[in-house]
């Protein structure tokens, strides 16, 4: 195994989803980086299309699933730190050399995210809509969102069945392009990317064992710390009782032409796995259209008849009509997908082993189920907290 060079510390990043992609450029743009170098394993690259690779099968939309409760704080201070940051992002460029004359519309096209205005709907009153909307954390004067409003629901909504409806500032992902800028980026800034698959048959032992011959191969050092950013595969190597913890929630979208003006969402009207949204993808000509939220089921077949439902959901809620620009008001259908969210009881799991393994820290950050990408940059902020925290990073 060679020797790190210069004293610095190694770290590899296991996966190359947002979370992976997200945690390594966080590390890149902190102190950290002065004093460590970054390695990122993975079998799937943006690019790459899998069942076993949720990323680029995301929505996706800032449209937080935090809740008010005590157990939830981590995950708003995620979701806010996030939003704020993509709103710098998208108002004050990332510094890259050559971009900065860009304008607006350009950034949004090479960074695949946008400025949308969102109106969420909600079937019946819920946890969420007591009080006129006043329990929405994320909204009002110490919340997130920039320009919230409660809707009067007119009486054309009401027969829709819609109950209560707000409408705020938001951004939307361009998927595919998003992950690939991230990915772009941390490349840029001299991460090394090795695509592999560590044999996840042997425990964590195992996996940090399999990731050591892989840089061995590669002549590259040991690593100081793992951080383990496998997502649903993490279930395959940890033992229980946490591998039970890990559950998919299956998605089904349709890509279809057009981009709406607004994203928009109505839940709550009675079926408990099924939703109804549209997401725009800023810059593309795309939109997606959802969706279900079905537990702990892992197949992978297309259900055309909750396509159908989909999209007869999206018709009669009037939610996407500038869209129906087929021949008789049809949708004009690019693709459909089928996609797994790395679900966890108890939410992500951002937190350091007890003790090394294999002489190794790992760090973990998987579980981000259906909010990966709209936490992404607020908990890849705690992994670099923690890895600044590990005993021996300045040694
Ligand atoms: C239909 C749908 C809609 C969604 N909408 C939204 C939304 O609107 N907003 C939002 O924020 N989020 C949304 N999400 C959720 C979001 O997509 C996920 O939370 C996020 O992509 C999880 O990223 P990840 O990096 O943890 O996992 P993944 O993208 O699955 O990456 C896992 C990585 O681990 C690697 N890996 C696994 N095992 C091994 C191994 N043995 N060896 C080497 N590499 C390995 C894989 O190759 C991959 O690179 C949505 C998801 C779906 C399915």
């Amino acid at each position: 195994m060679a020797t790190p060079k210069d004293g610095k510390k190694h770290i590899t990043l296991l996966g190359a989803g947002i979370i992976s992609l997200q945690t390594a450029l966080s590390l890149l743009t902190s102190t950290t980086s002065q004093n460590c170098t970054i390695t990122i394993i993975a079998s799937h690259l943006p690019g790459d299309l899998s069942l076993d690779y949720t990323s680029p099968r995301a929505g996706g939309i800032w449209r937080t699933f935090a809740t008010s409760r005590p157990e939830d704080a981590e995950l708003r201070q995620f979701d806010r730190r996030t939003y704020n940051a993509w709103m710098e992002l998208l108002e004050q460029g990332d510094g890259t050399v050559g971009t900065e004359n860009e304008s607006k519309d350009e950034r949004v096209k090479r960074v695949g995210l946008g400025i949308k205005e969102c109106v969420n709907f909600w079937g019946h009153e819920t946890e969420e809509t007591q009080g006129g909307g006043k329990r929405l954390w994320w909204a009002g004067e110490n919340g997130v969102v920039r320009d919230f409003e409660v809707l009067d629901i007119s009486d054309d909504e009401k027969a829709r069945g819609i109950h209560f409806g707000v409408r705020y500032k938001t951004i939307s992902i361009n998927v595919p392009r998003y992950l690939y800028y991230v990915f772009e980026r941390v490349r840029a800034l001299g991460v090394r990317i090795i695509k592999a698959d560590v044999d996840m048959s042997y425990g964590l032992e195992g996996v940090v064992k399999g990731v050591g011959r892989i840089l061995e191969q590669h002549n590259l050092p040991e690593p100081f710390a793992l951080i383990n950013c496998t997502a649903l595969s993490a279930r395959h190597f940890l033992p229980s009782p946490e591998k039970d913890n890990i559950f998919p929630v299956r998605g089904q979208t349709i890509l279809v032409r057009g981009e709406s003006h607004q994203g928009r969402t109505f839940t709550d009207f009675g079926i408990d796995d099924e939703l109804a949204y549209v997401i725009p993808r800023p810059g593309s000509g795309s939109t997606i259209l959802g969706g279900c939220k079905q537990i702990g089921n892992w197949s992978p077949d297309m259900d055309e008849v909750l396509n159908e439902r989909i999209l007869e959901r999206i018709k009669k809620g009037k939610l996407a009509e500038e869209l129906r620009t087929g021949p008789n008001g049809e949708f004009e259908v690019l693709s459909k997908q089928v996609g797994f969210r790395p679900g966890r009881k108890g939410g992500p799991r951002v937190e350091v082993e007890d003790v090394k393994k294999e002489g190794v820290w790992v760090v973990h950050s998987y579980g981000h189920s259906g909010g990966g990408y709209q936490n992404s940059i607020g908990c890849a902020e705690q992994v670099v907290k923690l890895v600044n925290g590990l005993p021996g990073i300045d040694s």
